[in-house]
């Protein structure tokens, strides 16, 4: 259940909004003063403010700048005056709406509804699935650069899990170790191609069942790699 608070000075105000939305299933708070509110607005628990402008303690200004800079939920600011709705938006607080009072309240339930599913939308957009390769027993995370053989997680240095997976996401192509050298090495190495078959020979280590048979990372003779398929 999402949890509203509601920062109003006018009892009659505060109490009618929250009848309303206590009435479609939100759980709500309420605060009169501007500093007390604030606090609870950083409360984790609390999903959407609505925030009056004119309040003692501190103004709605100031609390929408503080929360804006913590805190990504929706913020409804409403006040008496069409003047002053006019010059937030022109602040450009980063508040998501904005009400003049009077207004239905009906109207502010749908606001508060639609916020919440926008934000509950953009939340889900954000998280990525990592992303992972898995061919015949290896899986290769390339988001957090992790490594599992049949299950057992093995350890490897920043550039065995570049060259690994970078076979690994071209798999059946042969590269030469120059090739493999400029796109793992890249500038930043001193180092010569022989330090592409050091790489490619501790990789064998953790991930091949014999390494005099390798079934991952073949040699191709006078050319160089490839990741078999
Ligand atoms: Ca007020």
């Amino acid at each position: 259940m999402s949890k509203i608070l509601i920062i109003e000075d006018e009892e009659s105000i505060a109490e009618l909004e929250k009848d309303y939305l206590e009435l479609s299933g939100f759980e709500v708070e309420t605060e009169r003063r501007g500093d007390t509110g604030l606090v609870r607005a950083m409360q984790d628990d609390t999903d959407l403010v609505i925030l009056d402008l004119m309040l003692p303690g501190a103004d709605g200004f100031e609390i929408c700048r503080r929360i804006r800079e913590k805190k990504d939920i929706p913020v409804i600011m409403v006040s008496a005056k069409k003047d002053d709705i006019d010059k937030i938006r022109g602040l450009g607080l980063g508040a998501d709406d904005y009400m003049t009072k009077p207004f239905s309240p009906s109207e502010l339930v749908a606001r508060v509804k639609a916020h919440l599913a926008r934000y509950e939308r953009l939340i889900h957009s954000n998280v990525k699935e990592n992303d992972i390769l898995e061919i015949r027993g290896i899986k290769i995370d390339r988001t957090a650069r992790r490594v599992w053989v049949n299950g057992e997680e093995r350890s490897f240095t920043t550039k065995e899990f570049d060259l690994l997976a970078f076979l690994a996401q071209n798999p059946n192509h042969v590269f030469t170790k120059e090739e493999l050298f400029r796109e793992i090495w890249d500038m930043e190495s001193i180092g010569d191609i022989a330090t592409v078959t050091v790489h490619i020979k501790k990789i064998r280590e953790k991930i091949e069942f014999d390494t005099s048979k390798p079934q991952y990372i073949e040699t191709i003779w006078g050319v160089g790699y490839r990741f078999k398929v």
